[in-house]
């Protein structure tokens, strides 16, 4: 094998018992820790610790609606584990954000840094509530109430949150205001903040661009180049719409893609940059002119050679496994696919690589602005960049190389690189 080229990718025996369906978010992130730490063969004191989040806080976010009401949200931050460093990980502002979710999203954090191998831990924070349909107003009173009420556990070196679904660049420009009206100018508290207020370059589209990155070395690691594929997105926010962009740029074909209006499809291809000045102008990928209509469901069962659902959780289920063609899909959302799902398809040959390292540009670029700002210095798009390369690219190099010298799914490779890495930290600390 020439020094640079990827391991190839082979398909792992697969067991024969089913994992249930209908698991809850936890409960799937759970089932993936399990498999991961049976396979080490993890000690029980350590797989009990990492089975349970270090710290969770349940808090009420009242705000005055534009209408005069007075509402009660609730929000949550939970701290899954910190023993390689701060805990690390984005805010939701979603309808579906309750405290079995976020405790998911949190664990699956301390995986993603692990085997990323950023010196953080894992932590998640939401509030239950519809983004899309709250006033500038709205969003403002929520996120500095929730500030508020979590900022005693925050801190630039204990815990730094970041934008997930229904935040962004504004939400954090408020947390950092926020928090910083009771401790002082701390920008290193948040990241995904805007440039203006410290925030690194290319953060926005990170997740993107390395979901773009981490396709194009699978695809090659199968033996194929990234402009003979044609790929169907499910979501068209931050993750989807920026992938879109890197993956037409790099010379794949976009057939498909929707988001929570609708959806579009063109086997012969989407004009990317039209689409994404459709989306401008009307708020939606919908109804772009000259495609055909495809809702978000149907998008997963397009024919196409990479699926990449980009949206929620649990959309690749019992019900829908069985229609999707692909035969590689790369999670750009979190817990996409749920572990029925997973063995599904792993069973039929289909390659799928992993949240946790798929969609993990955003937490490394993440890190590279917390880094940015605890040095008081600013480095150019161009270095991000580069940086994010290097080290998304190379802890995907050494998952493709465990999961064929193990014979594993990349899934099992990428837990049990992040439960060992872990596990070693809280071993070295003495926690156990
Ligand atoms: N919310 C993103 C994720 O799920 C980014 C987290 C961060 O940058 O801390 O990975």
């Amino acid at each position: 094998m020439p020094e640079d080229a990827l391991p190839s990718i082979s398909l792992p025996p697969v067991a024969d018992e089913r994992p249930p369906a209908g698991l809850s978010p936890w409960q799937a992130a759970l089932y993936f820790f399990e498999d991961g730490a049976c396979r080490i063969q993890l000690d029980g004191g350590c797989a009990d610790l990492l089975r349970r989040p270090w710290r969770e806080l349940h808090v009420s976010v009242p705000i005055r609606r534009d209408n005069g009401t007075l509402e009660v949200l609730a929000g949550f931050r939970v701290q899954h584990n910190g023993a390689r460093g701060p805990y690390k990980g984005g805010v939701r502002f979603h309808p579906q954000a309750d405290l079995d979710e976020v405790r998911a999203l949190a664990a699956l954090m301390t995986w993603k840094t692990a085997v990323l191998d950023l010196p953080f831990g894992g932590a998640k924070g939401g509030v239950q509530c519809d983004a899309t349909t709250m006033s500038e107003n709205e969003l403002r009173q929520i996120t500095r109430t929730y500030t508020q009420n979590i900022a005693h556990l925050l801190g630039v070196s204990r815990d730094i949150p970041a934008p997930d679904l229904g935040t962004n660049a504004q939400t954090m420009a408020w947390m950092m205001d926020a928090y910083g009206a009771r401790y002082g100018y701390s920008p290193g508290i948040v990241t995904g903040k805007p440039p203006a207020l410290g925030g690194s370059e290319g953060r926005a589209e990170a997740t993107g661009l390395g979901v773009a990155l981490i396709t194009r070395d699978t695809v090659q690691a199968m033996g194929r180049g990234v402009e003979e594929l044609r790929v169907a997105i499910q979501g068209y926010g931050n993750v989807g719409a920026n992938a879109a962009r890197y993956l037409d740029a790099m010379g794949a074909t976009i057939v498909a893609v929707s988001d929570i209006h609708g959806g579009v499809h063109d086997p012969d291809g989407l004009d990317v940059a039209g689409l994404q000045a459709h989306c401008a102008r009307t708020g939606s990928v919908a109804a772009m002119p000259g495609t055909q209509d495809c809702s978000g469901e149907a998008l997963l069962h397009v024919e196409c050679d990479v699926l990449i659902p980009a949206a929620i959780n649990g959309v690749i289920n019992r019900e829908t496994v069985g229609g999707v063609q692909a035969p590689l899909i790369v999670e750009g959302a979190n817990g996409p696919v749920t572990p029925y799902a997973d063995h599904e398809l792993t069973k039929r040959g289909v390659v799928v690589v992993p949240d946790i390292i798929a969609n993990g540009g955003g937490v490394t670029v993440s890190y590279f602005e917390w880094t940015q700002n605890v040095q008081r210095y600013h480095w150019e798009q161009e270095r991000v960049e580069e940086e994010l390369e290097r080290v998304l690219c190379s802890a995907y190099r050494d998952l493709l190389v465990r999961a064929a010298s193990d014979g594993v799914t990349l899934r099992a490779a990428a837990f049990m690189t992040g439960i060992e890495r872990v596990a070693e930290a809280i071993r070295l600390r003495g926690f156990l």
